[in-house]
């Protein structure tokens, strides 16, 4: 197994590509803390998972928009782990609009939701990842933070700063073990792409070579190879899993 006695912190797990990622950690022999905000439909069957994979699913609760308590949730869920060896920041949110009617606080939200959790987050775990001089660091970023994209301006720049955050965090820490990679999945079936109506999502789907909306799996599969000790000379990268639509 490729993650075998490894332990991760996983955000946004409760569902689509978080809970991809989650089922396919435990399935590899990772033990899992899972966030989202609050207790999830999916908890006790994931919970079930782990235990058929010898493993444990823990998952806890935080809105990771308030910093504070935010805090404090990843400071026992480190402790009570003793340490994680992969985290996973993947918990987003859109709030689509064109940019001359946006709200600020929508702007806000999806900035503090997608980029500044992934910077509070990763601020206490790689303190712990650096003393142990061991760790791999994961952004889910996406194919918009690279291209950008109409009536999404508030997202791509969040994810446009979780790239060039990944870049600059692994630049500081690459000397003392710790890996960061982004992921930029392209357009991946989850309720989060299904909220696009449907012309739009016919429009997308011209424009990737591989003809096919993304899986889950796809984007979960990536994240176990960052996770692995298959990638160790790998760090600052941004991975499209995209069809090939970002090329
Ligand atoms: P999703 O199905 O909407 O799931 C979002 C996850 O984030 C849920 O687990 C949700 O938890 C969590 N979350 C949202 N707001 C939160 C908050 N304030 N505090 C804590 N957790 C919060 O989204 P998805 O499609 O799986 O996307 C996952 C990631 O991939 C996102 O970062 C997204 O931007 C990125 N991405 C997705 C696509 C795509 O095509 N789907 C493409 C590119 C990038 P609750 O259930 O508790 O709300």
């Amino acid at each position: 197994m490729l993650l075998e006695n490894k332990k991760a912190l996983i955000t946004g797990s409760s569902r689509g590509i978080g809970l991809g990622i989650t089922k396919r950690y435990l399935e590899e022999g990772c033990e899992v803390w899972g966030l989202c905000t609050k207790d999830s439909p999916a908890k006790a069957e994931t919970e079930a998972f782990a235990k058929e994979h010898g493993v444990a699913y823990h998952e806890i609760h935080a809105n990771v928009a308030e910093v504070e308590n935010l805090k404090l949730v990843i400071k026992d869920a480190l402790k009570e782990a003793g340490g994680f060896d992969i985290l996973v920041n993947n918990a987003g949110i859109t709030r689509d609009g064109l940019s001359f009617r946006m709200k600020l606080e929508d702007w806000n939200s999806v900035l503090s939701i997608n980029l500044t959790s992934a910077f509070i987050i990763s601020q206490i775990i790689s303190g712990d990842m650096i003393r142990k001089r061991a760790g791999s660091i994961i952004n889910m970023a996406s194919i918009v933070g690279l291209h950008g994209q109409g009536g999404q301006v508030n997202y791509a720049a969040s994810k446009g700063g979780l790239i060039a955050y990944t870049k600059s965090l692994a630049k500081e820490t690459g000397a003392r073990g710790v890996r960061v990679n982004a992921i930029a999945p392209g357009f991946i079936e989850t309720e989060m792409t299904a909220a696009v109506n449907e012309e739009a999502q016919k429009a997308w789907l011209e424009t990737i070579p591989a003809k096919r909306a993304g899986k889950v799996e796809d984007v979960a599969n990536t994240c176990v190879f960052l996770g692995s000790d298959l990638s160790t000379y790998i760090t600052a990268q941004v991975i499209g899993v995209d069809g090939g639509m970002g090329a």
